[in-house]
């Protein structure tokens, strides 16, 4: 069996040459959201959305006509459908769009690691060739790797491109599960073998918090010079150093903690699984363990670092919506109720266990339902006990806890 490996890099781009192109590129975000908008409004109405090739005998020649090429063209109406598909499903109203950004198929672009340069076919048979500011370390790895597609974002102050790369593994055959918790303090993990034993529990703190401080930090300037800090070269100095100082913190934990869990997961040969960040934003009712404002950029580029370096051993990552995982019984399903500090208990079944202990075991549980070939859960008793004051990265940088059965 081969598995393909997605990763997604998104980095910052700024034009090169020839000179202008930047107009070029906006231009072309803004007749590409206009197109969006202009086939949502057309297949709004309508009492059944159109299949693709009634989409493409509806749009194709008018948007040949605006000067798109032909995946320019495809892309956008698909586009169009799924914001209409997905608005419809949730009961909401007529998407309108705001933002520029264009999804760009793999035709329509030409990406060049050596030299970080990105080369972006755009409409009337204009090209933008774009500089990739990004550590060339980051995006070396994925010099082997195919690239399929990709989205190019204008936010006023710079460009931004998200660039999807994919790779075929070969994974190795699971013989346990390891289900990881992203929290705001901490990433719990639990590896359980497909029968439901669990073979080890440990748990990481992260550097949030200190992330936190220093975003503080930087509203607190930019609220105190609300319309000058852009201007004013040591207060944007000041700014920078702060942003610069949270980017490396980061990323130094992330691939820290990705390489360590990976490890671990190779250890025991486990299938990871992660919760489906993507199914938290759907899910709407935000998840009180994601900081709202850190938001989930950070948990998404612990996942990315985790995604990674499992891929690079051959090792099976899958996502499950996280939706109840934090919050119901894993033994009966019920709402589970505060007992004292992290700690739940299940007021019909007395299940009793650490908050995200629980979360991992509700994440196993998910995973093996969806994939039974891994085998049936085994009856979880309780949730196995976490010292009330874990340590962290810093000094003892991770914590091994106790190795619990549970049967
Ligand atoms: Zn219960």
């Amino acid at each position: 069996m081969s598995l393909p490996v997605r990763v997604t890099v998104t980095a910052k781009v700024e034009a090169v040459t020839p000179k202008g192109d930047e107009g070029l590129l906006v231009e072309f975000l803004k007749a590409y959201r206009d197109s969006v908008q202009l086939v949502i409004n057309e297949i709004w109405g309508l009492s059944e959305v159109p299949s693709r090739t009634e989409l493409h005998v509806m749009f194709y020649n008018r948007l040949m006509k605006h000067g798109f090429r032909a995946h320019h063209a495809k892309e956008i109406y698909v586009y169009a459908e799924s914001l209409v598909d997905s608005a419809r499903s949730n009961g909401g109203r007529k998407p309108v769009l705001r933002r520029l950004s264009a999804r760009v198929d793999r035709y329509d672009y030409k990406l060049d690691l050596d030299n970080m340069v990105l080369t972006l076919k755009l409409h009337n048979g204009y090209e933008a060739r774009l500089k990739l500011v990004s550590s060339k370390e980051r995006v070396e790895k994925f010099k082997g790797w195919g690239n399929y597609e990709l989205v190019v974002k204008y936010d006023g102050g710079g460009f931004w491109v998200s660039i999807y790369f994919k790779r075929t593994i070969k994974p190795l055959k699971p013989r346990t599960v390891m289900a990881v918790d992203l929290n705001f303090d901490n990433i719990t993990l639990a590896v359980l073998t497909l029968d439901g034993r669990l073979v080890k529990l440990k748990r990481f703190k992260t550097p949030h918090r200190k992330v936190l401080t220093h975003r503080i930090w930087v509203e607190r300037i930019q609220k105190r010079y609300p319309r000058s800090w852009r201007f004013i070269k040591g207060v944007r100095k000041a700014i920078d150093k702060h942003g610069e100082r949270l980017r490396n913190i980061s990323w130094d934990y992330a691939h820290k903690v990705g390489d360590l869990v990976a490890e671990l997961a190779l250890k025991h040969r486990s299938v990871i699984v992660l919760e489906d960040l993507e199914k938290l934003r759907e899910n709407n009712k935000k998840d009180k363990r994601f900081n709202k404002r850190l938001g989930l950029w950070s948990y998404r580029r612990i996942q990315f670092c985790v995604e990674y370096e499992a891929g690079e051993r051959n090792l099976e990552v899958a996502k499950v919506n996280p939706r109840g995982t934090s919050s119901k019984c894993p033994r009966c399903g019920k709402k589970l109720a505060e007992n004292k500090h992290r700690v739940l208990r299940c007021r019909k079944c007395n299940f009793i266990g650490d908050r995200d202990v629980i979360a991992t075991i509700n994440l196993y549980k998910k995973f093996v339902s969806k994939y039974p070939r891994c085998g049936v859960p085994g009856v979880i008793l309780n949730a196995p006990k976490l010292d009330e004051n874990p340590s962290g990265m810093q000094g003892k940088r991770d914590e091994a806890m106790k190795t619990h059965q549970l049967i």
